[in-house]
């Protein structure tokens, strides 16, 4: 049996314990983060397949800086390991300032 359900993540946490809550005023549809650990309760598809937002990555590279080491960091923002990793490959690539 082949699931066509669309896996969403949680923009902020990466977490897929998530739930649909309805639609917005534009009509998007509205997930709920049901991840303890996510300071973000809800968020809109559209931001799906978006990398991840400033706010998580800055915290993500902070706490680099700062030596807690990726499984730490993933951890304590509610992310995986293979998230923090990438954020920070990421980063890499796209130096911006
Ligand atoms: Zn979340």
């Amino acid at each position: 049996m082949v699931s066509k359900v669309v896996k969403v993540l949680c923009p902020f946490c990466g977490s897929d314990k998530i739930s649909k809550n309805g639609h917005n005023k534009t009509g998007k549809q509205v997930y709920n983060c049901n991840n303890k650990e996510c300071n973000h309760r809800n968020f809109i598809e559209q931001y799906t397949h978006k990398a991840y937002l400033p706010e998580v990555r800055n915290q993500v590279l902070k706490m680099t800086v700062d030596g807690t080491g990726t499984r730490a960091t993933g951890r304590i923002l509610g992310i995986s390991k293979d998230t923090v990793t990438a954020i920070l490959k990421k980063q890499k690539t796209g130096l911006g300032k």
